[in-house]
């Protein structure tokens, strides 16, 4: 069985009088039965991973190489000293504002590996592609070019976010986002060990709220949520996770 994961993307917010967001999310699911996330930007993940309970801690992007120069950028291994156990990759905002391919995000996430750090891995359609028919070609082209082969149960998740409902208020119905985490659950059997596609967790992401949180993740082949807006605050994101624990 895949393991449920609530994961929460601060993007680039939160400054360290935020980190108490986190604390009372640790008191809130002390010994919760799923996997909680927060990935903080980089300035905070050192700090966010020194604090105490079960909130796992990533970063939101790599450089697919371990040093060198490349200013502004942030390595896997870097992530990894800092206290990270996951790091995004393929988010698509980067394959926007910073024009990344599904190939950098392969590299990426083999980047992370290498650092045993847990790739979450971001596809998902425009809604012209959706308009047109496309999501599943899509899907299919991002999950063959950025999921590099040999991924396991235990080193990747795999985010469903349609760059349509990412940060607008608007997500897919209920059978569409069925439709796609089906179609990429299969694609991933077709691509890898069958075993360890069964077993890897796949997100949804895109407008994820306490108001629809339940009824999400009563899908099939939904094990959790990648939240941007409403991981900021813990009083928001706790109720997407006890969402996410009752249906466990
Ligand atoms: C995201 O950025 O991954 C995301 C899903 O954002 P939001 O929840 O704000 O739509």
């Amino acid at each position: 069985m895949p393991r449920k994961l609530a994961a929460g993307n601060w993007k680039m917010n939160g400054v360290q009088a935020s980190l108490g967001e986190i604390r009372t999310l640790a008191e809130a699911h002390a010994g919760s039965d799923v996997d909680i996330l927060i990935c903080p930007p980089a300035t905070l993940v050192s700090l966010a991973a020194e604090l105490e309970g079960n909130i796992q801690v990533g970063g939101q992007d790599c450089h697919a190489n371990k040093n060198g120069a490349h200013t502004g950028d942030t390595s896997a291994a870097m992530l990894k000293d800092s206290g990270a156990g996951y790091v995004i990759v393929g988010h698509s905002e980067r394959r926007t504002d910073h024009k990344e391919t599904n190939q950098q995000v392969h590299d990426k996430a083999l980047a992370a590996w290498s650092e045993n750090l847990i790739a979450v891995v971001c596809i998902g359609e425009t809604l012209e592609e959706r308009e047109n028919g496309e999501t599943n070609q899509v899907l299919a082209n991002q999950l063959a070019g950025s999921v590099p082969i040999g991924a396991l149960a235990a080193n990747t998740v795999v985010a469903y976010e349609p760059v349509w409902a990412i940060g607008t208020g608007k997500i897919p119905t209920f059978e569409e986002i069925s439709q796609a985490h089906a179609f990429i659950r299969g694609f991933l059997a077709s691509q890898h060990e069958t075993s360890e596609a069964h077993g890897m967790s796949l997100l949804y992401g895109g407008s994820v709220k306490p108001s629809n949180a339940a009824e999400i993740f009563a899908l099939n082949n939904v094990d959790g949520a990648l939240v941007g807006g409403a991981s900021l605050k813990a009083v928001d994101f706790s109720a997407i996770i006890s969402a996410l624990e009752a249906s466990a």
